[in-house]
């Protein structure tokens, strides 16, 4: 029996977040044998399968090209991985906004238990999650036929590609149809940003309540275009209305894992670190020595940050 997962792709491109889990999958394939298959979804995706099938350890790329999967709706996803299931003992995807989405579904169609967010596999059957937002870790184990699984994709290294596009995996079309009358799409916005995006960059620089205002925030731009990094914020400037949600680091935010993490004017409350503390090199910059914070960094500056940024900006630059 096979592992299968779910791609998780954005404008024509796969993203780096599926070569970790393929990474998670071959640690369960080391228990249980049988082949890795990823599943591409969507409308018009042939290159998305064709980057899959390069993937290190991909056996099989079976691709779903259909209207119904464009805008990868819950409803059309869950019905076909469903449909798919008994092919397979393990299904798989990131836990991105999508596999948060799609798989919940898939459990509930197969009526069975989803194992969210796991960091490290021990066996085919047995896990480790972190709950309490990240303060405790929890071995869990399904005695499931099927176990679906959400990866914290940061926690595992990606596989790499294929040099020998002959060595490539096979891609085979799927011609399940969905049923496609239980949601429809009507829109969606996007946040424009010419950055890297914030769950993946290599270096994260966040500002929090100590920036005082969306005006401020600005003065990380010019340190972020040197460094090539993605802007990240705490709740609590979200919640001043410095900066949009989607910045958000955290435990109701995003969980980040860059190699380098700035964290200027932020405390350190634990559902920060929740999101940012797996970060290979932690820098904060805060003027409060005794800022929580500093617990958590590799480096730290006590300083005001009005006038460490700047100081910083230029000689960076
Ligand atoms: P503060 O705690 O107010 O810290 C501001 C820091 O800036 C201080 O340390 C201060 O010394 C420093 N500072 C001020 N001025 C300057 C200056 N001029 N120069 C240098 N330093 C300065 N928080 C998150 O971030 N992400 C989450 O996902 C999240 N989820 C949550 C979920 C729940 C259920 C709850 C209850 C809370 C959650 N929080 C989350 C909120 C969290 O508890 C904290 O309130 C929040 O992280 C604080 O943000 P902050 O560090 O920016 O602000």
């Amino acid at each position: 029996m096979s592992i299968l997962i779910l791609a998780d792709h954005h404008d024509g491109q796969l993203s780096s977040a599926t070569a970790q889990v393929v990474a998670a999958a071959q640690q369960v394939q080391a228990s249980t044998g049988g082949e890795i298959h990823v599943l591409v979804a969507g409308e018009g995706v042939a290159a998305v399968a064709e980057a899959a099938a390069r993937l290190d350890g991909v056996a099989q790329v079976r691709l779903a090209d259909h209207a119904v999967y464009a805008h990868q709706l819950a409803e059309p996803l869950g019905a076909l991985i469903h449909e798919l299931a008994s092919d397979y003992t393990h299904v798989l995807s990131c836990s991105s906004t999508t596999g948060k989405n799609v798989l919940p579904r898939v459990a509930a169609l197969r009526d069975v238990s989803q194992l969210s967010e796991i960091i490290s596999v021990e066996s085919a059957d047995t896990f480790q999650r972190p709950i309490y937002a990240g303060n405790a870790i929890a071995t869990v184990k399904s005695d499931d036929a099927l176990k679906v699984i959400t990866v914290r994709a940061s926690a595992f290294d990606a596989v790499g590609s294929r040099q020998d596009p002959g060595d490539n995996a096979s891609i085979e079309a799927v011609d399940f149809v969905a049923d496609s009358a239980q949601s429809a799409f009507i829109k969606e916005a996007l946040a424009e940003s010419d950055r890297p995006e914030l769950g993946s960059a290599r270096v994260v620089i966040s500002g929090g309540r100590g920036m005082g205002s969306s005006e401020n925030f600005t003065l990380l731009d010019g340190i972020a275009d040197t460094l090539g990094a993605a802007i990240g914020a705490s709740r609590a400037a979200v919640d001043a209305g410095f900066v949009p949600n989607d910045m958000q680091v955290g435990q109701t935010g995003k969980i980040v894992a860059p190699e380098l993490y700035i964290a200027v004017g932020i405390s350190g409350a634990i559902q920060h670190l929740a999101g940012m503390k797996d970060s290979k090199v932690i820098v904060a910059i805060n003027k409060d020595e005794e800022a929580p914070i500093f617990q958590v960094a590799d480096y730290g500056l006590v300083a005001d940050l009005f006038q460490a940024l700047p100081e910083l900006e230029q000689r960076l630059g």
